[in-house]
This record gives structure tokens, C-alpha cells and sequence, in this order.
């Protein structure tokens, strides 16, 4: 069967990076149709619209998406667009590699964020001039599905023992309770172990000592603010791959934004997004194929060729010539 997977390369470096990762993609020659669509800040200035309904429609009948950056229209494009794929989990690995700088090098955590509700419910008010108030939205149907697909995560992968619930129940008990104690449930139910740990004690615990965590499950916000600090502990967003997966289909990014400042230089690091490839192939059911490029990008980024933000000199092509041809 022939997976249409959807590529929207968007504004900035991810004109340069997404196409970087097609070529690696092709190079596997597996038999993938990629169609390509626009959004971003170009075509609103062009067409008006940030997220044509036809890219919106793409993304959401496509077996899987690739997508670059957005500029000023970040929000108007991704926004939508994880909703066209209707997903309900974002996974953010948080990976040191064997010689690049990192504060922990020797972190390797996979976090499990819920993707549609808590604080970015959008039910916002303004009161009165003095008070603004937040609802914060926690259902026993959203904490289910991320818990489900939690326990198919860490069962599949055999170098995984089970996952950590970080959460604030203490606190927030209706909301985070109700959370925790879904997920917990769902664990149980399915024979996956599980440990809790409150958020504000795993960013401390998780600084001093990584290798004490491995899978990550929690709530919208804590996965946001907390795979953040990840990323700063295995040296920044730059190397950062994320899914945003739903029941159907997916949507496969980098962490890093558009970077106006080396764009169009042809400069761009192109791992963040080829590690993203990787992931999509291992999403298809391309197993070797996503290790293979796992595999070829860490020894790229261990033995070169590099670019400029890790200290190199190399082109966008030349690394992503050095992944393919280690593959
Ligand atoms: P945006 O608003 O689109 O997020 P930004 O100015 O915040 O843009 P980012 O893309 O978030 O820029 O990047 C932050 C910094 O990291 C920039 O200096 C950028 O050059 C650098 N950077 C980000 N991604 C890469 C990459 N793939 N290769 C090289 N440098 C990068
Ligand atoms: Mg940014």
C-alpha cells in the first residue's frame, strides 16, 4: 500500500530542512507519494490565508504529514493543522547525542504531552478590569486515549519498563486528580508500571539526575514547560524532533521555529527535521528503516559533517548528503 505522506515545508529554514528530510526519505525508496502544500507567512502575504483549506485538507487525509515552521502565522498554521490530524498526544523525545555539547549528556526521555485541553482549553475571561480567570479542562475521555496509547508506546519498545505520571494532584485535585487517577487506571488495567511524581519535584529531580526518568506522561502545560527544560538539558532546540499523533494520522515537526537569521543561507541544521522523518517512518511501521536513519544521523552528528551551530562549517546538503549516504 502506497502512504501519502503530506509536506509543508512553510517559511524560513524549513524551506531548506523539510526538503532535506524528503530527500532522506527517498533515498530508503519505499514506496511513499509525497504531495507538497503551502502555509505560513508567504502565502498569507500571496493568497491572504496563512493555512489554505487545501494544505488543511491534505494534512487531514494524508497518511502522515511533514512540516517545517511558520513565522509571524505559527499559531493560525500549527494550531489548525493538529487539529487536522485530530491529535491527542504530542511526543517530544529529549535525546542527548554522543558528542555534541549538553548539560546532561546523559539524558534520554520520551515525554508523552496531552495535546487538546488543561490550561490551553481557550476559556479565557476578563472579568472585570481587576480579575481574568482560566477554566482548566481535564477529561476522563482525553486522559484516557493519552494513557491507551502511553501503554501501546511503552509495550511496543522493549526498552521501555513503564512510564512516569507527572502531574499536580496535590494541588489541583479535581482537574489533576481526575488525570492521574485515569491514567493510573488505565495502566493497571493493561499491566504497565507506573510512578508518580509531582511537577514541580521532577524539574528539580530531573535536572540533578535524568537517567532516573525514561517515558513521561502529564498534562498540556506541564509537558510543554517541562520538555522545554529537557531540551535545554541536551543542549538546546535545535537537534529536538516532535509527533503530534492522532487516531488516523500524524503530523511529524521540528522543535525550532523558522530562524530568519540563517535563512535562505542553505546553513540550516537539517537533523531536527530528518530525526522527525525517522519518527514518521517509525509511525508507518518502517521499523528498520526509521532505525537505519536514527542511526545515520547520530553518527553524522558525531563524526560530521556539521553545521555552523555545532560548531562546523558544512551546508544544509552536505549534512544531509552525509545521512544518506550512511544509510
Ligand atoms: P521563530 O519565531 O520561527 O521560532 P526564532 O527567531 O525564534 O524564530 P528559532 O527557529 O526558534 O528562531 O531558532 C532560535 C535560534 O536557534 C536561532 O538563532 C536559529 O538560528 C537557531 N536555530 C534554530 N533551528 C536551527 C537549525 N535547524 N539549524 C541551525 N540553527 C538553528
Ligand atoms: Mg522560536
Amino acid at each position: 500500500m502506497t502512504h501519502e505522506i503530506a509536506v509543508i515545508p512553510g517559511d524560513g529554514i524549513g524551506q531548506e530542512v523539510t526538503p532535506a528530510a524528503v530527500d532522506v526519505l527517498e533515498a530508503l525508496e519505499i514506496d511513499f507519494e509525497f504531495v507538497e502544500a503551502d502555509a505560513g507567512d508567504a502565502v498569507l502575504e500571496e493568497t491572504g490565508e496563512a493555512l489554505p483549506q487545501e494544505t488543511y485538507d491534505l494534512a487531514a487525509s494524508a497518511d502522515a504529514t511533514l512540516f517545517g515552521a511558520a513565522g509571524e502565522t505559527a499559531a493560525d498554521v500549527i494550531l489548525p493543522l493538529r487539529d487536522a490530524v485530530d491529535s491527542f498526544v504530542n511526543i517530544r523525545p529529549a535525546k542527548a547525542y554522543p558528542g555534541i555539547d549538553a548539560v546532561r549528556p546523559e539524558t534520554d526521555l520520551v515525554f508523552l504531552r496531552e495535546n487538546t485541553e488543561g490550561v490551553y482549553s481557550g476559556l479565557e475571561d476578563r472579568l472585570t478590569q481587576d480579575v481574568s480567570t482560566l477554566t482548566r479542562v481535564v477529561t476522563e475521555t482525553a486522559s484516557r486515549d493519552l494513557a491507551e496509547f502511553a501503554c501501546d508506546y511503552v509495550s511496543e519498545a522493549d526498552e521501555h519498563d513503564g512510564f512516569s505520571i507527572v502531574h499536580k494532584a496535590n494541588v489541583m485535585r479535581e482537574t489533576d486528580g481526575l488525570f492521574r487517577d485515569t491514567v493510573k487506571s488505565v495502566a493497571d488495567e493493561e499491566g504497565v508500571e507506573t510512578d508518580e511524581v509531582l511537577m514541580d519535584a521532577f524539574a528539580t529531580r530531573v535536572c540533578l539526575d535524568p537517567e532516573q526518568f525514561d517515558v513521561i506522561v502529564c498534562p498540556n502545560l506541564a509537558g510543554d514547560v517541562l520538555s522545554d527544560l529537557a531540551a535545554g538539558l541536551v543542549g538546546g532546540l535545535g537537534l529536538l524532533p516532535s509527533a503530534n499523533v492522532g487516531p488516523d494520522r500524524a503530523l511529524f515537526e521540528p522543535v525550532h521555529g523558522t530562524a530568519p537569521d540563517i535563512a535562505g543561507e542553505g546553513v540550516a541544521n537539517p537533523a531536527a527535521t530528518i530525526i522527525s522523518a525517522a519518527m514518521l517512518l517509525e509511525y508507518l511501521g518502517y521499523d528498520e528503516e526509521s532505525e537505519a536513519v536514527h542511526e545515520a544521523v547520530e553518527a553524522t552528528l558525531e563524526e560530521g559533517p556539521r553545521t555552523a551551530d555545532l560548531g562546523g562549517d558544512a551546508s544544509t546538503e552536505d549534512v544531509t548528503n552525509a545521512v544518506i549516504d550512511r544509510l
